[in-house]
C-alpha cells in the first residue's frame, strides 16, 4: 500500500483506461476460448481419424500456448496506470473502479 502514488485521473482518462482494460480482457478471453475450442475440435478430428495415439499433443500444444498468450497479454496490460499495480487476469471494471493497491479511480 503505497497511497503516495495515488492519482487523480479525469473522466477522459478514466473512459480510455476503462476502454483499454476492456479490450485487452475481451482479448485474453477469447485467446483462452479458441485454444479450448481448437483443442476439442482437434480431439475429435484425431479421434475420428483413428490418429489419437500420435497426435493427441498437439491441441495441448496449442491449448497452452493460448493460456500462455493469454497470460503475457495480462501481465503486460492489467495494470495500474498510477503505480503499476498487477491486476492478474480481472482488471478494473465499472463496478470494481479503483486500484487495490493505490486507490487511483481508474474507471468509471
Ligand atoms: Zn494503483
Amino acid at each position: 500500500m503505497d497511497s503516495e502514488k495515488k492519482q487523480e485521473f479525469d473522466q477522459e482518462q478514466r473512459a480510455a483506461f476503462a476502454g483499454q482494460f476492456r479490450r485487452h480482457h475481451r482479448f485474453q478471453i477469447f485467446i483462452v476460448l479458441g485454444g479450448i475450442l481448437f483443442y476439442f475440435v482437434h480431439f475429435v478430428v484425431i479421434l475420428s481419424a483413428g490418429a489419437y495415439e500420435e497426435s493427441w499433443g498437439y491441441g495441448l500444444l496449442v491449448l497452452f500456448g493460448a493460456g500462455l498468450v493469454c497470460w503475457r497479454s495480462a501481465w503486460k496490460h492489467n495494470r495500474c496506470p498510477a503505480c503499476d499495480h498487477f491486476f492478474g487476469l480481472r482488471p478494473p471494471t465499472r463496478t470494481q473502479a479503483f486500484c487495490a493497491a493505490c486507490g487511483s479511480r481508474l474507471t468509471g
